[in-house]
């Protein structure tokens, strides 16, 4: 071992404190928020703190490993209620840097769009080594996304696959209009299916709100259907109750974000 992996090491939580915290770390902390957060105080107290030893402030292998896709999704959603309410978990996010420099045990991979109102990382307010998110507008999938989520679910151990898309998608908008520019085209072309299979009897254009966020919603369908039916990676794991695929819809006015599964 280097001397520099030696003070890696020295920074993360011992064997003793971990085994001693764990069960904090999985039921009440784990996912998405410090160890020594305030809004864990009550449940915190429950356990003895290890005296001298550093806050567990990044996700662990063993606490994913006690972690569930049912119990991950409950956190996700915890941590967009923490959001929503202004009661988030302030983190150290040099302490996480810290924490995950040499290693990292994420839950979940995001699928999400670009856009830059809908930072999934802040929306359930989450910190370093948390989740992977793949980010491409409109939240589509190709092989390049799948290569992405075959690598962090089969070999890095992720065991939710959330696609988020969003109200107000400028991405969905751009394919309703049917817009062309350079290599956006083809990527709007992915969209089209669900323009199509959306059932709307009002004003199917870019500048109806309501028909824009309809086409996102199915989108967010779509997208999953094609994961499942284009990567046998992701179905065969999901197949065997491994990982869990589910939709989330973000809404930009009200901060929300609404579960599929
Ligand atoms: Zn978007």
């Amino acid at each position: 071992m280097t001397e520099s992996e030696k003070r890696n090491l020295d920074r993360l939580p011992s064997r003793r404190a971990f085994v001693t915290t764990s069960a904090a770390a999985a039921a009440t902390i784990g996912l998405l928020s410090a160890c020594n957060s305030k809004a864990d105080e009550t449940k915190s107290a429950e356990i003895p703190p290890a005296p001298q030893e550093p806050p567990i402030v990044a996700l662990t292998k063993e606490a994913r490993d006690q972690m569930t896709p049912d119990s991950i999704i409950a956190k996700l959603k915890e941590g967009n209620t923490r959001f929503r309410e202004g009661r988030k978990i302030p983190r150290d996010f040099l302490a996480e840097q810290r924490a995950t420099a040499s290693g990292q045990f994420p839950a979940a991979v995001l699928l999400s769009c670009v856009d830059s109102r809908a930072p999934a990382e802040i929306l359930f307010n989450l910190g370093m080594g948390d989740v992977f998110n793949a980010r491409v507008a409109g939240n589509i999938e190709n092989p390049d996304i799948l290569g992405s989520l075959e690598f962090t679910t089969k070999l890095a151990g992720a065991k939710v696959v959330l696609v988020m898309g969003h109200s107000a998608c400028g991405a969905v908008a751009g394919a309703i209009a049917n817009a062309k520019l350079g290599n956006l085209t083809q990527l709007l072309a992915k969209i089209q299916p669900a323009i199509k299979a959306t059932k709307y009897d009002g004003n199917r254009t870019a500048d109806n709100a309501e028909f824009v966020d309809a086409v996102a919603r199915t989108n967010i369908n779509l997208t999953i259907a094609s994961i499942r039916k284009n990567s046998k990676v992701i179905a065969d794991l999901e197949k065997a109750g491994t990982i869990k695929i589910a939709g989330a819809y973000y809404d930009l006015k009200t901060g929300a974000v609404e579960f599929s599964a």
